[in-house]
């Protein structure tokens, strides 16, 4: 069975103080949420070193939001994946459309993140997801499924064990837009089948994937309801603690 999770992306948003606290607010809930779902908050770097400590004997998990593209030296500004495992972090989003759209992430630094991040024994939530021209265009499908072929076909099956997807619509990200319960769907299914034909089926059977894009507590329930949805990728709705559990209890 493949694991369930929700995982909040808070951005550059709240303070080292806000975001311990925060931390400490999703912790103080987090065992109303079942077992088997993972809890994952992915705070700026600065807040990881005290994130990691809030949540230390929680089943909660901290993740950065980006690291790196080399391993160590000079690279003024740029945080090493091992300078995240030593903060306490577990995982690292990669591919955030808002760092492809504003930062210049292409695929091929992504492949370099993704080794690295797996390297140093990160789990990666890799993000992926078409435009809205692209969306309109009829692309959304094609667009997607280039993102997963161009970055996860360098691995390998065994090491799409520690990587998640997070189908993210750059049309439904902080927009308050949605996309539907069956416009998800149809993707993360496609997403799959790309899965199931490089790494064979049972690859793609336990592999997590997330949809993110306005996801929130009254329309979450609809969305995991998808046979392919397994969890969220949650970014406005995770700075509240009380809605981010809610949307972690709607399985
Ligand atoms: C995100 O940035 O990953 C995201 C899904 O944001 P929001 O939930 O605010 O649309």
């Amino acid at each position: 069975m493949r694991k369930k999770i929700v995982a909040g992306n808070w951005k550059m948003n709240t303070t080292v103080s806000e975001g311990v606290e925060l931390a400490k607010a999703v912790v103080a809930r987090s065992a109303e949420v079942p077992a088997n779902v993972g809890l994952i908050v992915a705070a700026p770097f600065t807040h990881l070193v005290c994130v990691a400590d809030a949540v230390k004997g929680s089943k909660v998990e901290v993740s950065a939001q980006n690291c790196a593209d080399h391993e160590k030296g000079a690279y003024t500004g740029e945080v090493a994946v091992n300078m995240l495992v030593s903060a306490g972090c577990t995982w690292t989003i990669l591919g955030h459309s808002e760092r492809r759209q504003y930062y210049g992430e292409t695929d091929e630094k992504l492949v370099v993140k993704t080794r690295l991040a797996l390297d140093a024994g990160l789990g990666v939530i890799l993000c992926v997801g078409e435009n809205l021209e692209q969306r309109e265009a009829g692309e959304h499908f094609a667009v997607v499924k280039e993102q997963v072929e161009n970055v996860l076909f360098h691995f390998t099956a065994e090491e799409m064990g520690r990587i998640v997807i997070a189908y993210e619509p750059v049309w439904a990200i902080g927009t308050g837009k949605t996309a539907t319960a069956e416009q998800a769907e149809e993707i993360h299914a496609c997403i799959r089948q790309v899965l199931a034909g490089k790494f064979g089926a049972q690859v793609a059977e336990d592999t997590t994937i997330l949809y993110g894009g306005s996801c929130k507590p009254s329309n979450a329930k609809e969305l995991f309801a998808q046979k392919d949805i397994d969890g969220g990728l949650i970014g406005g709705a995770a700075l509240k603690a009380d809605d981010f559990i809610q949307i972690a209890l709607s399985f």
